[in-house]
């Protein structure tokens, strides 16, 4: 730790190379490597969950309650787990708070057309995306169909080379003048925003009874492969997701692409985090929530009771004794986010000292919100100055941030609803930019740089 008079946040790569040079460097990317099976694997908020749950599971992570380490998964969309720590719970807990869900693409409940010789499933977007961003790219299908039996069908399209994937095809360049003239809110509408499907007519017997032959087709081979009809897209959860996998970006592989690192970055640094502190002094936690892109409202969101159903839960089976407003108010959180990167293109909608750099770590925002603060939960000096110190007594690059210039926009994280349990909360994640598009960048050192921060602080 230095003791400068000026203070300017440190680089990453020169903090580690300076420190443990190759084999440092090693580490970097082998833990760059298994996010990227990660983030290709986990493309929706149930594949999430699962993977969460089953590294939980191998780690010995226990149902029951009185275990001293164990978990509960809210319908396969949420998940909280904690492990006991050397001091009693009334000591406060050290957790991690993160989301699940990204931006996407939902199938509407009743999806399937056919017009001008193609089958379509229409879409209802899911979060805040930049709608022309998801035209004529490959995407992928994954989700989960409830048939009328109670039987689940799981599917996954697109994902494998050998299978099709789907996708939204553009307006071209030849037509497009009337809507180049739009502002880009009115030219691309949300439902155009339909998937292509498909285009094979059913066989002539089927042709002669049927008015839309190529959607009856597709119905065919779904009823074919997957023993589902019309109405089971009715109980179902589809979603149109990017197709392919995460990749490492930039010839020093220095950058990680991929879609859904807001906020599965943050899931995957916080849960090898969780996982990598056995013995901690505090109890340490996680929690997954769902629904954040959409206001986290909902039963597997961070609006919901789950958290205190769970804390209710461990306090009773832990330490009876201690009140649970008790531990609550004693305790330390981390509302696990990324935040919006320095765009080297557009560098005018940052104020640049204090806007997040790519490679400098994982950056505290003190508050979130937009105009004037508004919506934030701002967490309070004296726990960033802790943080602060606990950080660098260990040598980990960190950095902070605001989401833009003031009046700029803005947006929102869980941070506000941990902070209604009075317990002490602020917001730290690796920057990210083209933020919300089917292929996010982070930065490969910043992973680690989080994770050892994330470490850290269950250390603590
Ligand atoms: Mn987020
Ligand atoms: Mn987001």
């Amino acid at each position: 730790m230095t003791h400068e008079t000026a203070y300017a946040p440190q680089n990453a790569w020169k903090t580690y190379t300076q420190q443990e040079e190759n084999n440092q460097g090693k580490d970097i990317f082998a833990l760059a490597r298994r996010y990227l099976d990660f983030l290709s694997q986990c493309k929706t908020e149930r594949e999430t969950i699962a993977y969460v749950q089953k590294k939980l599971t191998e780690a010995g992570f226990s149902l029951d309650f009185s275990q001293n380490a164990a978990m509960r998964p809210l319908r396969g969309k949420a998940i909280f787990a904690a492990r006991k720590g050397r001091l009693p719970l009334g000591q406060g807990i050290h957790l991690i708070a993160a989301h699940v869900d990204t931006p996407r693409l939902d199938l509407k409940q009743r999806p399937l057309i056919e017009q001008a010789q193609v089958a379509q499933a229409k879409t209802h977007y899911y979060g805040g995306i930049r709608k022309y961003q998801w035209l004529a790219r490959p995407l992928a299908l994954h989700g989960v169909l409830i048939r009328e039996d109670g039987e689940t069908v799981r599917l996954t399209l697109g994902e494998n080379p050998h299978e099709p994937v789907f996708t939204i095809a553009d307006l071209l360049p030849h037509l497009a003048q009337k809507q180049n003239t739009r502002t880009v809110a009115e030219a691309f509408e949300a439902e155009k925003l339909n998937l292509l499907m498909g285009h094979c007519p059913a066989s002539p017997a089927g042709e002669e009874k049927c008015q839309e032959p190529i959607k009856s087709q597709i119905l065919q081979l779904l009823a074919d492969k997957y023993h589902i009809c019309e109405e089971d897209f009715i109980s179902a959860e589809l979603q149109a997701v990017p197709a392919g996998p995460a990749r490492f970006v930039g010839l020093d592989k220095g950058l990680i692409g991929g879609y859904g690192q807001d906020d599965r970055i943050c899931v995957f640094t916080a849960l090898e985090a969780f996982l990598n502190v056995q013995e901690p002094e505090h109890a340490t936690a996680i929690i997954f929530w769902d629904k954040e892109e959409i206001g986290s409202e909902g039963a597997t969101g961070a609006a919901s009771r789950f958290f205190n159903y769970c804390m209710e839960d461990l306090s009773s089976a832990w330490e009876p004794q201690t009140r649970l407003s008790h531990v609550l108010l004693s305790s330390m959180a981390l509302s696990a986010d990324v935040q919006a990167a320095l765009d080297p293109d557009y560098q005018d909608v940052h104020e640049k000292q204090n806007a997040a750099l790519l490679g400098h770590g994982p950056c505290f925002s003190k508050f979130t919100g937009s105009r004037g603060k508004y919506g934030a939960s701002e967490a309070d000096a004296e726990y960033l100055g802790w943080l602060r110190s606990l950080f660098n007594a260990q040598n980990i690059p960190w950095q902070i941030a605001e989401c833009g210039k003031v009046d700029q926009g803005g947006g929102g994280t869980v941070a506000l609803f941990l902070a209604a349990y009075g317990l002490r909360v602020i917001d730290i994640g690796p920057a990210v930019l083209s933020m919300h598009s089917p292929f996010e960048i982070s930065s490969t050192v910043d992973l680690y740089a989080t994770t050892q921060a994330y470490t850290t602080f269950y250390k603590a």
